[in-house]
């Protein structure tokens, strides 16, 4: 195998482990880690060929390269045996034109990466994937580890126990009580994982986690564990696959823990110096007002980064106040002239609902994202002419409470004046009852 990756130290730039090799951190400074690769093995192949290769392997069925995360094996994880791949044939989620959105914002060119159209219905799979499959080679190998576990704002946990359940290694979730929605909660619980809410939020379940890794010496699936970014780097990947190897003016993301930036960039990053694409996208972080840490960054020119204490948010899978990556956030933001928004509960809600009405199904995040997207336009950062790309992060179908309260106009509590709502139309069975509401609703829309 020419292609080589290993663990790197984002800090002190000089501790290596292998792949296989159960570590988090630096253990000579503690700094967190980074998948490094082989750039010159990679380079061996011209840029065309790669392209090529990728192309044909991408949404078909030889195994494990169907799959488009494993499809990028060798950019993202050589080390891994096929046998040991454990791989649900994630990626491959469509690109919604979101052709009359872009029209009613003067835009045109929108675009919406539809990446919770996954298994686990977010894109999680493509980093947990790329984990699970790592733990089950070091299984294989004969290193001890009795289970795998994480914290969670609900679509982690829902992706560490499907793939852990495939694979048929014990998985463990800790998810704060009362903060994930009922459909986040029951797939854990249907996959077979050791389930428990603990009455905190994510950062206090993520410190329980932590500890319980350190002390039992139960593998650890958190996205400080930097396997995650292989594969969710893969997503940069598709979308310029998707199109023909054009790269977009700007992608927008919505952005908790803030690992999914980081690895989009790592996967626009990599993909230029092998030369597949010859410029980088603007990006365009995507925070809910009431857990902003980086926003908040981004206002000092992120000079400096305060963790906070994060309030409660709709967008509850990015409701984080102490961001394991916000480094690695930082870092990309500034080779990508990025920039930070925040959107308030009722942005979000009502830009989720807005898009819903364009025939799109958005889950609270992407909802974030949007309005994030609405704001930018307005303000005229992001111009007509420009090909966007927003990045949905869920399945709208995960979050169904959020629909329903919005419009039910039940979302007071959190200041939201639904713009947007449809109400349901009760009515009697009979033929003139149901022909009456139905041309009222019909006059009301024209
Ligand atoms: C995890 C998650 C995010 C946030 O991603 P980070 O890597 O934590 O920034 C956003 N949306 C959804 C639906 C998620 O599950
Ligand atoms: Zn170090």
């Amino acid at each position: 195998m020419p292609y080589r990756a290993w663990f790197q130290c984002l800090h002190c730039e000089d501790e290596r482990y292998p792949l296989n090799e159960i570590v988090y951190e630096c253990r000579r400074c503690g700094g967190l880690l980074e998948v490094r690769h082989d750039m010159e093995a990679l380079a061996t192949r011209p840029a065309g060929e790669w392209r090529k290769l990728l192309d044909q392997r991408y949404m078909r069925t030889d195994f494990p390269f169907g799959s488009s995360v494993w499809g990028k094996k060798e950019m993202v994880c050589p080390e891994v045996a096929d046998e040991n791949v454990v791989s649900m044939y994630e990626g491959g989620s469509n690109l919604f034109w979101a052709e009359r959105l872009g029209r009613e914002l003067g835009i045109g060119d929108l675009w919406i990466k539809q990446c919770g159209n996954s298994h686990t219905g977010s894109f999680k799979d493509l980093g947990m994937t790329v984990l699970v499959s790592m733990v089950k080679q070091m299984i294989a190998e004969g290193k001890k580890i009795p289970a795998v576990a994480c914290a969670s704002t609900g679509d982690t946990s829902a992706a560490l126990a499907a793939y852990c359940a495939a694979a048929g290694i014990p998985a463990i979730v800790f998810l704060p009580k009362d903060k994930v929605s009922t459909s986040q909660l029951i797939q854990p619980i249907a996959n077979g994982a050791i389930t428990l809410t603990l009455p905190t939020d994510f950062d206090g379940c993520m410190k329980v986690a932590i500890e319980m890794s350190r002390r039992e010496n139960i593998y650890l699936a958190n996205s400080r564990n930097s396997l995650r970014i292989e594969g969710q780097k893969t997503v940069a990947i598709e979308l310029v696959q998707q199109d023909d190897w054009a790269v977009p003016d700007w992608v927008i993301i919505p952005g908790g823990n803030l690992g999914n930036v980081s690895a989009l960039g790592k996967g626009f990053l990599e993909m230029k110096a092998m030369g597949l694409i010859d410029r980088l996208p603007r990006l365009a972080v995507a925070q809910a007002a009431n857990a902003n840490p980086l926003y908040q960054s981004f206002l000092s020119g992120f000079a400096r980064f305060e963790p906070q204490k994060a309030r409660n948010t709709l967008a509850s899978a990015i409701q984080i106040g102490n961001p394991v990556s916000y480094e690695r956030a930082i870092r990309t933001l500034k080779r990508f002239d990025g920039v930070v928004e925040q959107a308030t509960e009722d942005e979000l809600a009502n830009a989720s609902a807005r898009a819903d009405r364009t025939g799109l199904f958005t889950c609270p995040h992407t909802g974030v994202a949007l309005a994030v997207l609405f704001k930018l336009v307005e303000r005229k950062v992001i111009v007509p002419g420009r090909k966007v790309l927003v990045i949905s992060t869920a399945h709208g179908l995960k979050f169904p409470d959020f629909k329903i309260r919005y419009h039910e106009h039940q979302l007071h509590e959190f200041g939201v004046e639904a713009r947007h709502a449809n109400r349901l139309i009760d009515v009697g069975a009979d033929y003139d009852s149901v022909r009456g509401a139905v041309l009222k609703a019909l006059e009301s829309r024209l």
